[in-house]
């Protein structure tokens, strides 16, 4: 079978605390195909596979605003609060972010540690 050569490979978006990744269809704020949507932050999107809905996307993550890590979405590698902050920052500037994200952060912490190994 030949592949031609005007469909470039997929770009994988690798998260860099998780290792999960995934191709990604699209970086930036605003994804293709959708009406007047602006996302928050620079976002790596894929549209979604499932939905039939062609403005359906989903966000799989994006960079760290301080290291410029690339972490997906998922609680244990990033924390999204007015901009993306990997967890490793977010540990080592804990005491900037609000009360209530600390204690968050703190219940998470012991959950995972009673559940872990
Ligand atoms: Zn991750
Ligand atoms: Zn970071």
């Amino acid at each position: 079978m030949e592949q031609t050569t005007s469909d470039p490979r997929p770009k994988i978006f690798t998260c860099q605390v998780c290792e999960l990744s995934s191709p990604f269809t699209y970086h930036g704020q605003k994804p293709p195909n959708t009406r007047a949507i602006v996302l928050l932050e620079e976002c790596f999107v894929t549209q979604d596979p499932f939905s039939p809905d062609r403005e359906k996307f989903l966000v799989l993550g994006s960079a760290c605003s301080l290291c410029d890590t690339r972490v997906c979405v998922g609680s244990d590698c990033s924390l999204f609060y007015t901009k993306r902050f990997c967890m490793r920052c977010v540990n080592k500037h804990l005491e900037q972010f609000p009360r209530q994200i600390q204690a968050e952060l703190a219940k998470k912490k012991q959950s995972s540690k009673s559940s872990d190994k």
